[in-house]
């Protein structure tokens, strides 16, 4: 009887409404709409279920077809109460590595400062960097540890971590020798991204290319020999970094076996998105100011637009991305955080609140960006993202009765169970 069949690890029962995304591992979801999230169960149906072996998922369907291909005799069964279940969301923009904070430059920009105003006078990131310079390895990995994991208990199985507060070769190495650290943690999958080329530290105080000879080549060339980065980042911007600075980077660091990433037009127009169009970027990000013709530069070369709508409401930008312009032109959109000291931000579940609410994404183009599409975004998307077989086993459990209910709860954590790898997540914020 059991002769063939997959002996499973962990079996996930009484599904009432099962999100898959499933069908797009090979390229991003493209105008998404409901029968893209591929949903399984709902209110007549019978009830969903998954299994998984090994942290690899080996059965999604009913639970009264299971037995057909799996034995699940010796396997954790776990018990979805009816609520809702979906893929991990994946974080694909962060800056989560620093150390210290600075909550009270919130009087600042409620007193009419701008980020780069903030910036100018020393404060923003160049705070950071000198608070996280002067902290210990230790200490920005504890700091850091303790926002992950609260990033995990909100449904972030997968998280992308930028460099961007070391700003010389030392600190920006020792950064991703710490992001290697962490990236051991077993709750959550980490993606190293070198930005160095995040703002233009005192010492090179309006010598922006003497700093990006710092870059490139030496801090490339230590990141990529020892493998500490996966992709590489610049923030092209009006007073940072120029296209011409942003191509030398990224295809140095292309070059060296990076994967390209940008910030893109953020502040303003600088044609970040057509740079990032004609450089084969994997993701241009933040495209607040992108011109209709960036944006469809994007989309017809297949990168993917992450949209940072948090950002923009900590900014007090007023200035959203056009995401239904991105979405209409063909564009793959994708949904991240943005965590960093200028903009606080855990919760993707509060992020797709955001792109519904502010730019106007619907819930399931939101969900969409906040799964497979930000899987896409780090060059993951064939192997999670998605609820399909051989895919990850990472799985959220929400005591919800359908995936509109995540944005229509603002700021609510949904959560009951956060499945990593095939394990139920130990997660402990207090640590
Ligand atoms: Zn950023």
């Amino acid at each position: 009887m059991s002769s063939g069949r997959t002996k499973a690890d962990l079996v996930i029962r009484n599904i009432g409404q099962l999100v898959t995304v499933s069908g797009y591992s090979k390229s991003p979801c493209v105008r998404p709409d409901e029968p893209s999230l591929g949903l399984i169960g709902g209110r007549e149906s019978r009830k969903a279920c998954v299994a998984s072996k090994g942290g690899k998922i080996c059965f999604v369907g009913f639970s009264n077809e299971l037995s057909d291909t799996i034995d699940s005799s010796s396997a954790t069964e776990i018990d979805a109460s009816g609520g809702l279940v979906l893929p991990g969301f994946v974080d694909c923009h962060t800056h989560t590595i620093f150390s210290g904070s600075r909550e009270s430059e919130l009087n600042d920009k409620l007193s009419g400062s701008s980020y780069l105003e903030i910036l100018k006078k020393g404060g923003g990131i160049l705070r950071t960097m000198r608070e996280t310079r002067e902290a210990n390895d230790s200490r920005i990995f504890d700091e850091t540890r303790d926002r992950l994991r609260r990033m995990v208990s909100f449904g972030s199985t997968t998280i992308e971590i930028k460099t961007g507060y070391g700003l010389d070769v030392e600190n920006e190495i020792r950064l991703l020798q710490v992001i290697k650290r962490l990236s051991e943690l077993p709750e959550i999958d980490v993606v190293p991204t070198l930005l160095s080329a995040h703002a233009i530290p005192p010492e090179y105080s309006g010598n922006s290319s003497a700093y990006v000879e710092t870059v490139v080549e030496p801090t490339i060339d230590v990141a990529s020999k020892e493998k500490l980065a996966e992709f590489c980042d610049v923030f092209m911007e009006e007073g940072v970094f120029g296209a011409k600075e942003a191509t030398k980077i990224l295809e140095y660091a292309s070059l060296k076996g990076l994967e390209k990433k940008i910030h893109a037009d953020e502040f303003s127009d600088l044609g970040g998105a057509a740079l990032g169009a004609k450089m084969h970027v994997v993701s241009a990000d933040h495209l607040m100011h992108a011109s209709s013709e960036g944006i469809k530069a994007l989309a017809q070369s297949g990168v993917v637009s992450v949209l940072l709508p948090g950002t923009s409401l900590s900014s007090f930008s007023q200035t959203y991305a056009n995401a239904r312009e991105i979405i209409r032109q063909g564009g793959a959109v994708a949904l991240a955080t943005d965590n960093s000291p200028n903009s606080w931000i855990e919760s993707m579940q509060l992020i797709i609140s955001l792109a519904c609410y502010l730019t106007k994404m619907t819930p399931a183009e939101a969900l969409i960006g906040a799964t497979i599409n930000a899987a896409h975004a780090v060059s993951r998307g064939s192997k999670l993202g998605s609820i399909e077989l051989g895919k990850q086993c990472d799985i959220l459990i929400m005591d919800l009765s359908n995936y509109q209910e995540i944005p229509y709860r603002i700021g609510t954590n949904n959560i009951s169970i956060v499945i990593k790898d095939g394990v139920v997540a130990e997660i402990n914020v207090q640590s």
